[in-house]
This record gives structure tokens, sequence and C-alpha cells, in this order.
């Protein structure tokens, strides 16, 4: 499979990208409960098992299914930011999707529709997952590939890059639809047509019916099938002007989000370049979901890793369901010391429910997130020991913030991003 090899020098990411997709949405479809892609990334896979747990605790289910059309529609979409040592791309298909979701066991809602689902599939150059590496604590060799569950000798615990390529991110548009309004429009122009002709010449009408010769009602019929034929013409224009209104009124709805995120797409790649020349915004759009996905489906804030902020209660428990549809706003940011600070706006389709009750929304969830302008964002070039500063014991940082065994806490946010505050708008 050649989405696994090291990148190629002269690489059709493009074609590989969604051949990577394809593979995704098959494994998506025959996912369960002990299987998840393996085309998608650590936090992707985190995430799906942390909503799997609350889809558990709330005795609900989600179940899935997507179909390619028979000519397999596809493309590339255009990606938000520029190759760094990130190179990303953005695969999508066509697809005819059916949802449905259960209550104990019972079906409460299913949604049939053709969607477009796109995705963020990413590359680290140069990334060499083949490359042997000797554990600093027990000293067995292994290579980086293997490392991301930890030292199988010892169990020591790496903080290192995901094995790339991976989709870090997907998500689905509905494809609009306006042809089923067609047939009202025209139904409403012929009757429009017929109605007006009727009445502008009722007498004649009456004198052409009760007339006992038959050139009149010929003459009536064709006078009638002509107002009809107009109706159509009425009706087609109807239905232009309907939808021509409708894409317009959608558009204007959505100008402040597409200000916001081209005002994003200039301004935050430009700052945090000033101190990570490799920063991509399009990788960083994967880490951001992942984020809000942790926040919003774990139930606890104490020991959960990526949270460094004021301890708080989750007030998301009811949302089983959760997919970032393409807008955010950098709202501002400052540096402060060793820090970074960021303010960002993200926008989510959300699924709740509530005792048996399932219903959609649409969120905006804002996050205050800080990192170490030091870190290393890419381990794929240096691999971190994760050593407890107190008792020198190793265990998953991404996911723990305290050490198991003496508690002590690990300041995770000096490698990645953590989060500060986190709400919904
Ligand atoms: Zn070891
Ligand atoms: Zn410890």
């Amino acid at each position: 499979m050649p989405s696994s090899q090291a990148p190629k020098s002269s690489q059709d990411y493009d074609n590989e990208s969604l051949e990577i997709l394809n593979n995704f949405i098959c494994h998506l479809n025959t996912a369960d409960d002990e299987s998840y892609p393996d085309e998608a990334s650590i936090d992707l896979k985190y995430t799906a098992d942390l909503q799997r747990k609350r889809l558990h605790s709330k005795n609900a289910g989600i179940k899935t299914e997507y179909r390619f059309y028979k000519n397999k529609l596809r493309g590339v979409a255009w990606k938000l930011d520029k190759d760094t040592r990130y190179i990303t791309r953005m695969p999508f298909y066509l697809l005819h999707t059916k949802s449905e979701y259960f209550v104990n066991n019972k079906l409460k809602k299913r949604h049939k529709e053709d969607q477009t689902l796109y995705s963020q599939a990413i590359w680290l150059k140069d990334q060499n997952i083949n490359a042997s590496y000797c554990c600093p604590n027990c000293g067995a060799v292994s290579s980086t590939s293997k490392l991301i569950n930890g030292c199988s000798q010892c169990g020591t615990k790496f903080l290192m890059s995901d094995l790339f390529p991976k989709i870090t991110n997907y998500y689905t548009l509905k494809k609009e639809n306006y042809s089923a309004a067609l047939i009202p429009c025209i139904i409403i122009g012929i009757l429009f047509a017929l109605g007006f002709c009727g009445y502008a010449n009722y007498d004649n009408i009456i004198a052409d019916i009760s007339s006992t010769e038959i050139f009149p009602k010929i003459a009536l019929a064709g006078v009638a099938a002509l107002a009809a034929g107009a109706g159509v013409v009425m009706g087609y224009l109807l239905f232009a002007v309907f939808t021509v209104l409708l894409v317009l009124s959608q558009a204007l709805l959505s100008l402040p989000y597409l200000i916001q995120l081209i005002k994003t797409r200039i301004k935050l790649p430009k700052f945090m370049r000033e101190f990570e020349p490799n920063f991509s915004l399009d990788h960083f759009i994967g880490k951001l979901t992942a984020l809000v996905g942790i926040m919003v489906y774990t139930d606890d804030y104490s020991n959960c890793a990526v949270y460094c902020g004021e301890p708080a209660e989750n007030r998301f428990k009811n949302i089983i369901d959760l997919r970032y549809y393409g807008y955010m706003n950098f709202e501002d940011a400052h540096i402060e010391g060793n820090y970074v600070y960021l303010n960002m706006d993200i926008h989510m389709n959300t699924v709740y429910c509530k005792g048996s009750h399932i219903s959609k929304k649409k969120d905006i969830f804002s996050l205050l997130l800080c990192k170490n302008v030091n870190a290393e964002n890419d381990y794929g070039f240096s691999i971190h020991k994760i050593e407890c500063q107190n008792c020198g014991a190793s265990f998953d940082a991404t996911r723990e913030k305290y050490c198991p065994y003496c508690h002590s806490p690990y300041h995770i946010q000096n490698y990645d991003w953590v989060v500060l505050k986190f709400d919904k708008k």
C-alpha cells in the first residue's frame, strides 16, 4: 500500500490523498467498538474512542453508512495553507449517506442525503518511520513506527509525531438539491396561468361551454393548453428566482464567517511562523478539532492531560456527535514569557442526546490555547522520553495529566497545545 511508505521525491499527493480517503471511508463503514480506520491520526482515533464511551454512557448509538457514487465523484479541494514540513491535501468524495441515531436500541432519527465528505490528509516530509531508535531507558533497539505505543521491552512512553500520512480530520457537507422545488413551482405556474385566463375570460368560457357547436370547445381547449404552456414557463422562471434567492441568502448568511476564515488563514500562520517556521494551519485544524472533541467527550477534566485551566465541570455531557464544518476564527494571540496564548473559535455541527431525545444543532466553541514557544512541533525528528520529574516513571502524558505513581503533574504544554478555557458561544 503506497500510503504507508515514506514519501518519495516526486509524489502525486493529490491522487494518493484520494486513495487514503477512499480506504478511510471503506474502513469507517466497517468500524466497530474495537476497530477504527488505520488511516486516522492518533488524535482522531482517540476522540472516536472517547465518543464511543459517551455513547455507551447514554445508551445511544450512531450508525452511518457511506456509499460511493457509481462513478466515484471525487476531487481535491482548495486548502487553507501552503505546505511546510507538513504536506497537506483536502481530498473529497461525493457520497450517498445514511445516518441512524438510536437510544435504548430504538431508532430515533434517520437521515438519508447526498453529502460531500471532505478530509485533511497530511504527510510529514522526510519522516522515516523505519529508522531505528535506541530506548534511553533500557537500550532496546526498535523502529520509530513501533515506538508509538511505547518501548516494547520496558514500556517507556515517548512524545513523538504521528506516523504520517494520516487523515487528521473529516467533515461532511450536504449536497444542496434544489430540484425538489421545480415541480411545485411549475404546478403553481400552471394553476396561476389557467386561473388568470379563466377569470379574465369568464363570460366567453361559459358561452363556449354551453354552446352546442363543437368548434368553440376545441378553441377553448386550445387556449387552455396555451395558458398551461405559459404556466410552465412562468413556473420555471419562479423556480429560477427561488433558487437564486436561496443561494444568495445562504451566501449572505455565511459571509461574516467566510471573512473570519480568510482573516484566520492570513493572520494565524504569519503570527505562528515567527517562532515555529513549520507551522501549518491545515495541521493545526486537526489539533484544534481533536482538542474540542477531548473537551466535549471527557467527563472529568481533573486528570485530562490537555486541560490546564481552572478546575471546571464539563457542561457538554449531552453531546454525542461533533463535526467541524469548515469555519473558524482567530480572535487574538499574545506571547507571555515562554508561552504563546491563542484565542480561537471553531464552528461545529453537534448532535445532542437528552434522555431519549435526539436533536441537531450548530455550535460555536471558543478556546484559549497555550503552548511553549520553544516546543518542537514535529517529534518525528526528535523523540522525547516521557519521564515524571518527581519519580522518574514513564506514562502516557498525552492522555493523563498526573503521574499514576506519585501524582505529580506533567507539563505537556512544553511540547504541545493545551486548553486553558473552553466554552460555547
Ligand atoms: Zn525500553
Ligand atoms: Zn511520578
